[in-house]
């Protein structure tokens, strides 16, 4: 298989691979370089309407193929990911800017796996039969919803897109698809290994573009039954405000601003570790990274002198080199952003203990958009910095006595997707738990994923929920069947 990038990334519509009908193109921009590497369609309502009319084509087959069936092309498709896991790796880091070792050994395995868990998990879907004594029996089938549209973000990209994809494919959806415009790569090369692995013309149809004009296109196209997007609390609002009034199924995976909880009796090893990855992994781009760090008083300064000790440390820079613990920032955009949100931050009177600048590595990095991990103490809940998803290298310190003050700090923004406690008492862990405002908590561990729980946020973090069954039931519809006896 020829998994080439070629310079102009093409659609993936009807099985073959075109140029969008505005032939517009926009830059792609390796953001560890500064340097323009390709160019990506500009798509719009007209290559979507191509797309749906091919999507139309094939679902009458693919909705009715046998599950065994799908089972078999969607596992070719997780063997065929894994074993182009240098190219597809190599292509995600000069995408997005990632470490290279991270794109490796998290984003592209991942990418497998999702497709790996639905298509074994289509082969064991069940649904419910509910008996009426002797009167009667309802059976409830689920049959596939038509044509669903996936829309991703650039954080987590090809680990994302196939997260939506997978489940849509095995439950016998068409998929519209598109890929966030900032990392578009992996997704263009899924579509080759999609038609290599067997997957039949027009299931799925990979689109590329921007939110306003492809993703809006597929997100108000009549004849899209369903939306699952991932991305900004802004956007989802956008999607919702367009979606709800035609009565689309909807999924909304949206931002957060994540409480780490550190109690004094944390296990001392463990949460240092844990919390340079929760803090800073991906460069802190991760939906579930801690960005608020709340730490019981009588520990707060052991704490925080370690923590900025290991983190002046952390080496930031070229993403291909191996000792590289935190790679490029995903855009000049993006980087812009992070630094003004470093700037509202000092006027806000925090203070910076470590980080808080730009870096201009040597060589050939010299023009990426690097940030140095940056922690700030000082900061109330009530300001900006403590409510606002920045979505970078930073983290707030603050300080709490009880544990009610730990839970209406937690508790103290709009958002709501996951939160961590470190604490080895787990009566107290165990009642957190219950009470804090998230749709995922983790005890003394962070990013640990089982594929078969619920994920999602409450609050403005997002509505619905994603993984295992809970995948599968959304991207199908409930019909219940009555029979008298
Ligand atoms: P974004 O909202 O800007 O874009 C996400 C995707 O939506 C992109 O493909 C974009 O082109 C598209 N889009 C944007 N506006 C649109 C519109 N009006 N209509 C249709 N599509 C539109 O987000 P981003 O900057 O790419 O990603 C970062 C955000 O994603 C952060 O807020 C982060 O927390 C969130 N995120 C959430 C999760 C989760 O599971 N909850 C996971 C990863 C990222």
């Amino acid at each position: 298989m020829n998994l080439d990038i070629p310079y102009h990334l093409e659609n993936y519509i009807g099985g073959n691979l075109v140029a969008p009908l505005s032939g517009k193109f926009m830059d792609n921009i390796n953001p560890a370089t500064g340097e323009v590497v390709g160019k990506i369609p500009e798509s719009g309502a007209k290559d979507i309407e191509v797309a749906v009319l091919a999507a139309q084509k094939a679902f009458a087959a693919w909705s009715t193929t046998a599950v065994e069936q799908r089972f078999k092309i969607l596992n070719r498709i997780a063997e065929l990911i894994d074993e182009n896991l240098d190219v597809l790796a190599l292509a995600e880091t000069n995408d997005n800017g990632k470490p290279l070792w991270l794109a490796k050994q998290v984003d592209i395995p991942r990418a497998s796996a999702n497709f790996r868990f639905f298509a074994t998990g289509i082969m064991h879907f069940a649904t419910e039969s509910h008996n009426m004594e002797d009167k009667a029996v309802n059976y409830t089938l689920r049959q596939p919803i038509g044509i669903v549209g996936c829309i991703s973000p650039w954080n987590l990209p090809l680990y994302l897109f196939t997260w939506k994809i997978a489940p849509a494919l095995a439950a016998g959806n068409c998929v519209i698809a598109k890929p966030s415009e900032v990392t578009p790569v992996t997704a263009y090369l899924l579509s080759k290994i999609c038609k290599e692995a067997g997957l039949p013309d027009g299931v799925l149809n990979i689109i590329h573009g921007t939110g306003p004009e492809a993703g809006e296109s597929i997100v108000t196209h009549p004849a899209i039954k369903a939306i699952s997007f991932t991305g900004s609390t802004r956007a989802g609002e956008r999607i919702a405000s367009l979606a709800a009034p035609k009565f689309k199924k909807l999924s909304l995976e949206l931002g957060g601003k994540n409480p780490t909880i550190i109690f004094a009796d944390c296990n001392w090893e463990k949460v240092f570790f844990e919390t340079i990855r929760s803090s800073f992994g991906n460069q802190g781009q991760i939906c579930l990274c801690g960005s608020r760090i709340l730490i019981e008083e009588s520990v707060y300064e052991k704490f925080k002198d370690v923590f900025v000790g290991l983190i002046k440390n952390l080496k930031v820079g070229d993403p291909l080199e191996e000792e590289t613990k935190q790679g490029a920032i995903v855009s000049k955009m993006q980087f812009d952003k992070v630094l003004n949100c470093i700037e509202t931050a000092k006027q806000e009177g925090g203070k910076i203990l470590c980080g808080g600048t730009a870096i201009k590595p040597e060589g050939r990095c010299a023009n990426g958009y690097f940030i140095q991990p940056t922690i700030i103490e000082g900061l109330g809940p009530e300001c900006k910095t403590n409510q606002e998803e920045i979505f970078g290298p930073v983290v707030t310190l603050q300080s709490f006595k009880t544990e009610e003050e730990a839970l209406q700090l937690a508790n103290a923004t709009s958002y709501g997707l996951a939160a961590t406690i470190w604490t080895q008492d787990i009566t107290r862990a165990n009642k957190m738990a219950a009470k804090v405002e998230s749709g995922i908590v983790w005890i003394n561990c962070w990013l640990l994923r089982d594929l078969r729980t619920p994920f999602g946020g409450v609050k403005n973090s997002g509505v619905g929920r994603e993984g295992g069954w809970e995948a599968l039931r959304f991207f199908t519809e409930a019909k219940n069947v009555c029979i008298q006896l």
